[in-house]
């Protein structure tokens, strides 16, 4: 069943207006296939699950991917909610001892450490728990970099070592028996777009890593590039071409011979879960205030941020719902440019400013497609009290 099909059949069933998140978990598991088929040997594809952590989500994930990324405990709880044994990598550039601590105790993979401060943290934490820390120093490379919307290193942040820094942390990751250094995490944008710039980007990697290698006589194990992958939220059919991207990546690690003792993990979050979900949100008022026509929906930003967060037109489809309960006219709109809102009384709450529609009414369901990502996982979910969307799963759940 198509998913405007979907959202009518159950339109259907019910008596108060509709306001959900829809995921398809087959759509999912076929993509999240897809994806890690496709990349050459020596890569490892973990989730990044800040994007989406649901539970329905991981679960489909877990048989899927190598293993998931994780910023807290919290998350390393949801993860092993689903799977005691699935690998974790552990991240974040700020991180308590509690934190530290427990995560070496709940055995995660590896670390990404932040910070000189950090590592030595880590260092008297595994002295006290008899053990040694794998770890991954993130570094914060100097620019310039590709561009993309969001930018983690190149630029000031709050992300990882300063290039500068960087022999300091490796000579004191060097010296401790309690660090086991297998390599470094290069995180440095989101929503790239590019295949062949991301290509480069890798590229531009495997010199600095290889460059640091031979400068202090490290034998590298793993090379964690991020995750980055984007979404073309702005025009749909032109998605980044992850089949080229792997193809070019498999051409340049056949004949980098730097990087052939290396692992390369990937830890990707929107790309993975963004197509698989959508938000759906029923139109319940039509108006016209000085001269822009609103079309204001049941729901919010405080079930889906992203547009807000993003400053962009969340792409949409207007579902048609031709039942009609009232007895007086229906408020409708044709061909005409639409601002659309939710129910928070807020001017900032806007998903999409002047786009066309062929028609809209009351009643109608708008679907905000692309929504699996960064929606409900980074929003502000009890802003106004209002009832919290259904969150409905469909496919083999
Ligand atoms: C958020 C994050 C990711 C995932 O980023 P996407 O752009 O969603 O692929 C990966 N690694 C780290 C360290 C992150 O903070």
């Amino acid at each position: 069943m198509q998913i405007e099909e979907f959202i009518q059949a159950i339109k259907a069933d019910h008596q108060e207006p509709l306001c959900a998140f829809i995921y398809d978990l087959n759509r999912l598991r076929d993509h999240a296939q897809h994806v890690i088929a496709q990349l050459p040997e020596r890569c490892r594809f973990f989730y990044a699950i800040k994007a989406n952590s649901e539970q329905p989500i991981l679960r489909a994930l877990a048989p899927l991917v190598h293993g998931f990324e994780v910023a807290s405990i919290g998350e390393i709880a949801k993860v092993r909610a689903v799977s005691a044994t699935t690998p974790i990598i552990f991240g974040g550039p700020g991180k308590t001892d509690a934190e530290l601590r427990s995560a070496l105790q709940q055995c995660v993979s590896l670390i990404h450490v932040e910070s000189i401060h950090e590592l030595r943290r880590l260092q008297s934490i595994a002295a006290d728990l008899d053990t040694v820390a794998p770890v991954l120093l993130r570094v914060n490379l100097r620019g310039p970099l590709p561009t993309a919307t969001l930018q983690m290193a190149g630029t000031p942040t709050q992300f990882g070592i300063d290039e500068a820094l960087l022999p300091e942390a490796i000579v004191e990751a060097q010296r401790s028996p309690q660090i086991d250094l297998q390599g470094f995490h290069l995180h440095s944008l989101s929503n790239n777009l590019n295949a062949d710039e991301h290509v480069r980007l890798i590229a531009h990697y495997i010199d600095r890593v290889h460059g640091w290698a031979q400068e202090f006589g490290l034998r590298v194990r793993v090379l964690n590039v991020g995750g980055g992958i984007g979404v073309n939220y702005a025009q749909l059919d032109q998605q980044f071409d992850w089949q080229r991207f792997t193809t070019q990546l498999g051409a340049l690690l056949e004949h980098d011979d730097r990087a052939r003792e290396w692992r390369l993990i990937f830890e990707c979050g929107r790309f993975v879960t963004a197509a698989c979900g959508w938000y759906a949100a029923e139109v319940l008022d039509i108006k016209r205030n000085h001269g822009t026509d609103f079309v204001i929906v049941r729901g919010g930003t405080q079930h889906f941020r992203l547009p807000v967060s993003w400053q962009h037109n969340h792409p949409f489809v207007v579902v048609p719902i031709e039942e009609w309960r009232y007895r007086f006219t229906r408020p409708a709109l044709q061909d005409a440019a639409i601002t659309i809102t939710g129910q928070l009384c807020t001017p900032k709450d806007v998903f999409v400013r002047g786009a066309q529609v062929p028609r809209v009414r009351a009643g109608d369901v708008v679907l905000f497609v692309y929504a699996g990502a960064y929606g409900w996982s980074i929003s502000h979910h009890d802003f106004l009290s209002h009832p919290h969307p259904e969150q409905i799963f469909i496919g083999d759940v």
